[in-house]
């Protein structure tokens, strides 16, 4: 099936990003199945893509190829086995035995994340496109990894604007107990594949997680929008002299306390707080409180750059009161992981808060996902967390 574009909007696709927008189509035939392969011609009749038609998005169609061929279990396996041999490659599996295999766009399959946590699978589904190849894709995984147990965790909102209803559950194989524990530079994990955020943890902030708790020897932590203690763990693990975990997940810091009692961890230099970390930041900043080191790594407040302005507000809120509380030489590891707010927005707004805290600050690293999350140059949308380790001055 052929779908014809407007004069001019075949721009983007020469470009090689991977969106069509419905805007972009001379005319829209419903007829097409949802997920189903449609060509894209530009309105002088040239091949441009093939990609997967979704009928109820706004992103109409997100392409599989630029190339002329074939769209079928072949075209999916040779994706996968790209996906499995650049994380050989990477050597992620020397860090830890959780990590993300396929990372949707960037790895040439749009709408499919697949995270591997041990000897299970834990796949997202999310486009109509993704939906429609699930299940030769699940076939796929199987016999290119050789693992043959697959949980699928799409319950993610986005579905619905591709007219797909919520979807979790053993997908392939047997998965008796969703509660596992993982290693992640040689700490310990415990996670919930069934009920965890995400497909069960943020294995985007490992490097960054291994990398601030090295910094947190001898020092006084707070860590905010802590889920499961991920920096807590390496922060204590590194010799940190107290920290202070804060959520407002009774689930996640129950998960926390325990993580520290499998790491044999000092449970006493362990505080969890359950609450809210912007009336928790102002209570300590009116009760004088100090830290030596702060973490911000709080949930997507942008989504989009629709959400840009109040998300921005928030980001500025938080990072002013923790340069209140950080001490003279204190450092502030502060994250975005809104797709909304870039890396040099992020930046601006740190420095802006900075400036109303009427503090003098240094950058000292600045970070991002894991290169097991890795961003087509072609799909800067892709890359979405960015973090700098400041340094108050
Ligand atoms: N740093 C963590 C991931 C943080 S995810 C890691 O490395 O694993 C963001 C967390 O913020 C979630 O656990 C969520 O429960 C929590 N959260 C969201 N809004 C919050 C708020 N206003 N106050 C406290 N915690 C919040």
């Amino acid at each position: 099936m052929k779908i014809t574009l407007k004069a001019g909007r075949e721009k983007s696709l020469l470009r090689r990003h991977p969106w069509v927008f419905a805007s972009a189509f001379q005319s829209v035939d419903e007829t097409h199945a949802s997920g189903s392969t449609v060509d894209l011609i530009s309105s002088e009749g040239q091949f441009l893509a093939r990609a997967a038609y979704s009928p109820h998005s706004q992103i109409r169609a997100r392409v599989w190829t630029f190339n002329d061929e074939p769209i079928d279990k072949e075209f999916f396996r040779k994706k996968i086995r790209e996906a499995i041999e650049l994380r050989n490659r990477l050597q992620v599996e020397g860090q830890s035995d959780a990590f993300r295999l396929i990372h949707g766009e960037s790895d040439g399959i749009p709408g499919i994340v697949v995270d591997r946590f041990g000897n299970l699978l834990v796949l997202q589904s999310t486009t109509a496109g993704s939906e429609f190849w699930k299940e030769v894709i699940a076939d796929l995984l199987i016999e290119e990894t050789g693992i043959q147990n697959i949980y699928e965790r799409s319950d993610v909102d986005v579905r619905e604007l591709e007219g797909l209803k919520p979807i979790t559950g053993v997908l392939r194989g047997a998965i008796p107990n969703p509660q596992l524990q993982i290693t992640e530079h040689n700490l310990k994990f415990n996670i919930n594949i069934a009920t965890g955020h995400k497909t069960g943890f943020y294995l985007d902030q490992r490097e960054n997680r291994h990398r601030v708790g090295n910094l947190a020897q001898g020092r006084n932590v707070l860590n905010c929008f802590c889920y499961t203690g991920g920096f807590s763990i390496n922060a204590l693990a590194n010799g940190a002299s107290s920290v202070l975990s804060v959520d407002s997940s009774a689930d996640a810091l129950a998960l926390l306390e325990k993580n520290i009692a499998i790491n044999n961890l000092p449970a006493d230099r362990h505080t969890s707080f359950e609450g809210d970390v912007f009336q928790l930041l102002r209570k300590f900043r009116d009760e004088n409180r100090s830290f030596d080191m702060i973490i911000l790594d709080p949930p997507k407040f942008a989504p989009t750059a629709a959400h840009a302005e109040k998300a921005s507000r928030a980001y500025k809120d938080i990072n002013l009161l923790a340069f209140k509380l950080l001490r003279h030489g204190g450092m502030l590891a502060t994250f975005s992981c809104s797709g909304g707010v870039d890396a040099a927005l992020f930046q601006k707004i740190v420095a802006s808060a900075a400036l109303d805290a009427n503090t003098e600050a240094t950058i000292i690293e600045h970070l991002t996902q894991g290169n097991d999350h890795p961003v087509s140059l072609h799909f800067p949308e892709g890359g979405y967390l960015k973090g700098l380790i400041c340094v108050k001055r």
